[in-house]
């Protein structure tokens, strides 16, 4: 449970950030029931890191207390970079079926930009290109390249990638990553496999690591497979991290949490 009361499964978080690093947690929000996420995540801060909002299905309101407003619906990514600071209330709205699905993911920021200017980038799903690849294979592409053909979110200090592929049964899908980034897959649907020799399979709500390399195979089994591929260049930074504030040092957590207090969290108008 997380925010006013949300159910969700959390691939990763806390215990797992150093072997994700530059990443730090991992949420799928999935439900077909509005008792499970209609209380939402309302107004609370973050500072130092990215937070990353890709829906599938439903949508989730967004305001901020600087009254920037906006709405991620279905096949939308919010790219948000809290900076110094962002004071903010995300409320996840079904669809009229009472159905909700997305994923956030939090990225860190290195020091020297924990306190850069806060931004947006809200990508509507059109902006977001979809690749054909042999066998079937489909990939959108939020962050990153493939064959030539580049996401909408650019300029981004940890350079990663972010994909949603999908794969048919039987099909084989193999992506280039820069050695010494980490990458992971978040199975979302079906199932198949993330290692070349196909000894393990994986299915939905699986978060799969990859080792340190240059090319990664997944390959769809009996079924289709779909998944979010994430990579990045790791950050490796001391992290002290409490709730949505994550910076370098404790004396930094303390001052976030100081300057929340007396109300002088904000340093940045957006
Ligand atoms: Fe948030």
């Amino acid at each position: 449970m997380e925010g006013a009361g949300v159910r969700l499964r959390r691939a990763f978080g806390n215990q797992q950030g150093p072997d994700l690093d530059p990443f730090l947690l991992l949420d799928e929000f999935k439900s077909d029931n509005p008792d499970d996420y209609l209380a939402g995540f309302p107004w609370h801060p973050h500072r130092g890191i990215e937070t990353i909002t890709y829906m599938l299905e439903g949508r989730v309101e967004h305001g901020d207390s600087l009254g920037n407003e906006g709405v991620i619906g279905s096949g939308d990514v919010q790219w948000m970079t809290a900076g110094s600071g962002i004071i903010h209330q995300e409320m996840p709205k079904g669809t009229p079926d009472g159905v909700m699905w997305g994923t956030q993911l939090w990225a860190n920021l290195p020091a020297s930009a924990k306190m850069m200017e806060p931004r947006y980038r809200d990508i509507t799903s059109n902006q977001i290109p979809e690749v054909d690849l042999d066998q079937g294979v489909k990939v959108k592409v939020v962050c990153g390249e493939i064959n030539g053909t580049a996401g909408p979110v650019r300029d981004i200090v940890i350079d990663p990638g972010y994909l949603d592929v999908r794969i048919p049964a039987g099909a084989e899908f193999r992506h280039d990553i820069p050695a010494g980034y980490t990458a992971f897959t978040y199975i979302l649907n079906g199932s198949g496999f993330c290692d070349p020799g196909r000894k393990k399979e994986v299915t939905e709500h699986q978060l799969v690591v990859f080792g340190d390399g240059d090319e990664l195979v997944c390959s769809a089994g009996k079924e289709d497979m779909q998944f979010i591929l994430v990579s990045g260049k790791p950050i490796r930074e001391p992290v002290a991290w409490y709730g949505p504030v994550v910076m370098n040092t404790q004396a930094e957590l303390e001052q976030a949490f100081e300057e929340i207090q007396k109300g002088t969290f904000l340093k940045h108008k957006i």
